[in-house]
C-alpha cells in the first residue's frame, strides 16, 4: 500500500494511533495499521476500522486522563 499523502511505501505495524471520531479523540494502543516511514501518515484497515467503530459505538473503552502538549497561537 502506498502513502496517500507522500506516495512512499507504507509497512505494517502495530503500535498505538490516535482517532478522531465525531469530534472526539480516541487514542488506540495495540491497533495493527500502515505506516509511512518518511511523512508518518497512518492507515487503518476497513476491517480494523469497522472493529474500533464497533468498540466506539458500544462503548467498549476506558476513559483515561492524559497529559498532552497544548499550543495557542492567539499570542504567535
Ligand atoms: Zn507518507
Amino acid at each position: 500500500m502506498k502513502c496517500a499523502a507522500c506516495n512512499n511505501k507504507m509497512t505494517g505495524k502495530k503500535g498505538s494511533i490516535d482517532l478522531r471520531i465525531g469530534g472526539k479523540l480516541y487514542f488506540v494502543k495495540n491497533v495493527t495499521h500502515e505506516e509511512c516511514a518518511v511523512c508518518g501518515e497512518k492507515v487503518l484497515s476497513p476491517e480494523i476500522s469497522q472493529k474500533l467503530f464497533e468498540k466506539i459505538r458500544s462503548k467498549q473503552f476506558v476513559e483515561e486522563t492524559f497529559k498532552l502538549p497544548v499550543l495557542d497561537c492567539a499570542y504567535a
